[in-house]
């Protein structure tokens, strides 16, 4: 039988990685120690006092059933209480926050939720590629801001024609932000609320990363006021408390859009495992604890010294505040690409270019902190011997 793929698939950008992960896998066959700055994957294991209320929750027969909407209710309570004590953001637990299976999940589906075929879904780029497939995926039309240095990689409200922003339904924003790790303070939230809700335009607000900070802990949108008129936050429990693999985040604002959200969810899945939801109210819990704040001193000692080796080495930079993401400008002349191609096969250190996060990327590489320093150290000792 003769058969095509949808076009909604064949709608996706090309995969840029392809050569990247074929010349990975090619130093890895060869023997070759590879030094792998390329995964936005946390190297070290979730938290002990995580896996034991696993473990308990795992055994109990209640936890077995389909989740549904309601889950644990107990852990939407852990999130409007984590949301109260780190942001003073106030949430009702039942209306205006949802379960998601990790925050990818609920990124994806979002544009299902509410957008119409032919609405325009504004996208910062560089991004993370999940933005620009959910506004495909939902039959939308993705239109990509990009960003510059020069504006601190936020997006430039100004430069967006009224022609495009009446045509919009959504915007997707993520700060702290991947890859540049560009942060958003609340004065530039205050501008971007206010904006959309002049334009009557959503805000989908990727918070993945707020919680993987150093000197200074980045704000919520939410604690703008009048934001939860336009705006939902998504976060994820998967960088914080080293949980990636558990598949767990959540949905928090406005009250119409997270019950859109469910309405879609309630038809492609049946909520997460309970025992991973009741596993999640004890991280959320444990949120102050010693082991949480001493993984965010690790990739701080690790920022330094990717950060300063860099720099040795002639790299332009800024060190980023939050994220495990160091994004540094390529060698003057030289291409993202060719660049992280030329690191992988001459020295096996891996290395994302930035055009794989969209062209606005260009000209930069991703360095993830996610090695230990004495990896980091030979990586900056290996790509030395880059001319
Ligand atoms: N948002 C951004 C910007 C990310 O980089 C990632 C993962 O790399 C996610 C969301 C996905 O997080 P989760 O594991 O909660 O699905």
């Amino acid at each position: 039988m003769h058969w095509e793929k949808s076009n909604r698939l064949k709608a996706l950008p090309p995969y840029l990685f392809v050569e990247i992960d074929r010349a990975k896998r090619q130093a890895i066959a060869e023997g070759r120690d590879v030094i792998n700055l390329g995964v936005g994957d946390p190297d070290r294991p979730t938290f002990n006092f995580i896996i034991e209320a696993m473990q308990q929750a795992v055994a109990e027969p209640s936890n077995h059933r389909y989740p549904f909407d309601e889950g644990v209710p107990e852990f939407r309570q852990a999130v409007a209480n984590f949301m109260k004590n780190r942001y003073g953001v106030e949430l009702d637990p039942n209306s205006e926050i949802i379960t998601s299976i990790g925050a990818k999940e609920a990124l994806a589906h979002l544009p299902l939720a509410i957008t119409n075929p032919d609405d325009v879904v504004l996208i910062l780029q560089p991004a993370y590629p999940v933005y620009n497939a959910a506004a495909i995926f939902a039959g939308a039309e993705p239109v990509r801001i990009p960003l510059k240095a020069e504006n601190g990689w936020l997006i430039d409200l100004d430069a967006i024609s009224d022609e495009l922003a009446e045509k919009a339904k959504l915007i997707y924003v993520n700060y702290p932000n991947n890859p540049t790790a560009a942060v958003a303070d609340l004065e530039w939230y205050a501008k971007l609320v206010s904006w959309a809700r002049e334009k009557r335009i959503i805000i989908a607000a990727d918070a993945a990363y707020n919680e993987v900070f150093f000197e200074q802990a980045p704000p919520s949108i939410l604690q703008v006021s009048g934001a939860k008129e336009v705006a939902v936050e998504f976060h994820s429990l998967s960088k914080t408390f080293n949980m990636t693999g558990w598949r767990l985040g959540w949905v928090a604002g406005n009250a119409e859009v997270i019950s859109a959200l469910a309405a879609v969810k309630g038809n492609v899945d049946s909520g997460q495992f309970n025992a991973i939801q009741w596993a999640g109210v004890a991280a959320l819990e444990g949120y102050q604890r010693e082991e949480v704040r001493r993984q965010r001193a690790i990739y701080q000692a690790r920022r330094d010294v990717l950060c300063d080796g860099l720099r040795r080495l002639g790299y332009e930079l800024v060190p980023p505040s939050a994220t495990f993401y160091v994004w540094a400008k390529c060698p003057e002349g030289v291409d993202s690409m060719s660049f992280a191609k030329r690191c992988l096969t001459e020295q096996a250190v891996v290395l994302i270019p930035g055009v794989g996060f969209g062209s606005a990327g260009e000209g930069y590489f991703r360095a993830a902190l996610t090695v230990e320093v004495e990896r980091i150290e030979q990586a900056i000792d290996r790509l030395a011997k880059i001319k």
